[in-house]
This record gives structure tokens, C-alpha cells and sequence, in this order.
């Protein structure tokens, strides 16, 4: 039998257990996801507690299972997403990607590239850099995970390069203005939308920390990520949807002063 295992990992979620115990679900670099079982995790001041709490990263001691439950003794080298565990726009991106990435792959897998990219999606928004679009990057190349192969960087019928692009189902990729006569169910993008989802499809991200995009333009990039994710990918997370609320509460902050307006104006 292996004694205890140490792991790099970050927390993925965790649910209370029983009275004082918890389930912790820690995304390992070296093992893929586990499902942990926590004892006491509750008790104040213990320094697993810190370690277990949402947007941390740490090395967590314990005994790995292929099957079932691993058990969580300790953790050390603890690293908190300070910035995000304390502001509710920065976890509300943070917990989607996180859950994108619960939702790609199954338990087990061995995927040290989906954790190095989870770790530094999460640091760059600690770090201040625009979480919308690092999502936006994320959701991108997340989708081969998904089993998704979609043709974003030339055009599917004669691989030109050259912008506009429209994306077409029928062709699992993008189309040059010259070919969108070839689907006429092309989803009539922005093409300036398209242009970014080229760009993050293999953008790294020390390129991202130059991109600095208006409202308007995130607004479509949103929209096109939302169709593919909704046409390909086809999952229903609480996370998203509150993301897709947030975006409401902005825009009905307005709306709502504008109906107090034309109340006085009555009055
Ligand atoms: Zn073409």
C-alpha cells in the first residue's frame, strides 16, 4: 500500500458533510480530479479549513483513491485567490470556469495542461486583468476538451485568412466573405466578434494582458460564445446563468431610472 500522497491542487468546490466533516472536490495537477473526504474540517483555526475554502490552491497530503473517496489529512504551501474570494463579479467568472472545467473531463483524467491553464485563468483575474475575457479565452480552447473541434483559424472552403469571417454549422468553422454564399444558415455573426474568437482561439495569455475591448464588442463575443456553447456543448450551469444575470442588473439599473423619470413627468 502507498503511504500519503502530496498533491498540488486547487479547490474545485466543497460541500458540507455530515455535521462537521466536508466533500472537497480539488482539481490535482498530478492526478486529475478527486473527490476528497474532509474530517473536522470545521474546526476553527485549522489550518486545512484555509486550504479547503473556494479559489485556493495548495499542496494537499492525503490518501489518494482511483475509486470512491480520497481522505484529505493536510495541506500546506496554502495559496488564496485573495482578490476573487473577496468580490462577488471576479467569483462569479472564477466559479464558471471552474465548473467548466468540472463538466470537460471526467474524474481521473491525468490533464496537468487543463490545471495549469485553470491556475492561470484564476491568477490573472486575482491579478486585476479583464475576467470577462479571460473566461472568454477559457470558454474558446476549453471546447476541444468537450470533444469539440471547430475550424476558427481559415476558411473552411478555401482557407483563405482574410477577414470578415461568418461561422457556419454545416462546416464546423468559419467561412470567408467570398464562401458565405456556401451556408445560407451561416449565423450572420460580427464579424468583429469573430475576429476576437479567432484571436482567443490561440492567444496566449501573456498576449492577453494587452487587449482592452469596449462593452459593445464583448457584447457580441458573448453572444457568439453563448450560441456555440449552446449548439455544441449544450450544458445548463447555475454559475453561467448567474453570470448572464450580472450582465442584466447593469442594464436594468437605467431602465429603472428612467421609469422614475417618467413617473415625475406624469406627476
Ligand atoms: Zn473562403
Amino acid at each position: 500500500m502507498r503511504g500519503p500522497q502530496e498533491v498540488n491542487g486547487i479547490v474545485l468546490f466543497s460541500r458540507n458533510y455530515r455535521e462537521s466533516d466536508k466533500l472537497v472536490k480539488i482539481f490535482t495537477e498530478s492526478s486529475g480530479k478527486r473527490m476528497f473526504f474532509v474530517r473536522h474540517a470545521n474546526k476553527k483555526n485549522s489550518q486545512i479549513n484555509s486550504a479547503i475554502q473556494p479559489f485556493t490552491q495548495a499542496n494537499y497530503i492525503g490518501d489518494l483513491k482511483e475509486e470512491g473517496l480520497s481522505f484529505l489529512n493536510s495541506a500546506k504551501d496554502i495559496h488564496p485567490f485573495f482578490a476573487i474570494q473577496q468580490d462577488i463579479f471576479l467569483s462569479a467568472y472564477a466559479t464558471y470556469i471552474l465548473n467548466l472545467s468540472d463538466a470537460a473531463i471526467d474524474d481521473n483524467v491525468y490533464d496537468p495542461f487543463l490545471f495549469g491553464f485553470i491556475k492561470d485563468s484564476l491568477t490573472l483575474i486575482d491579478e486585476g486583468y479583464d475576467a470577462e475575457i479571460i473566461t472568454n479565452i477559457f470558454e474558446i480552447q476549453l471546447l476541444q476538451r468537450f470533444g469539440i473541434q471547430l475550424n476558427f483559424s481559415s476558411c473552411a472552403i478555401c482557407g483563405s485568412q482574410e477577414e470578415p469571417f461568418d461561422f457556419s454549422d454545416k462546416y464546423h468553422g468559419v467561412l470567408c466573405q467570398k464562401h458565405w454564399s456556401m451556408d445560407d444558415r451561416r449565423f450572420h455573426y460580427s464579424p468583429r466578434a469573430l475576429h476576437f474568437i479567432r484571436l482567443f482561439n490561440h492567444i496566449s495569455f501573456e498576449q492577453i494582458k494587452s487587449i482592452n475591448l469596449s462593452d459593445e464588442t464583448k457584447q457580441y463575443i458573448r453572444q457568439v460564445i453563448d450560441s456555440i456553447y449552446e449548439e455544441y456543448v449544450g450544458l445548463q450551469l447555475k454559475s453561467k446563468k448567474f453570470i448572464d444575470d450580472m450582465q442584466n442588473w447593469k442594464e436594468m439599473i437605467p431602465k429603472r431610472e428612467n421609469k422614475i423619470d417618467k413617473q415625475d413627468n406624469t406627476n
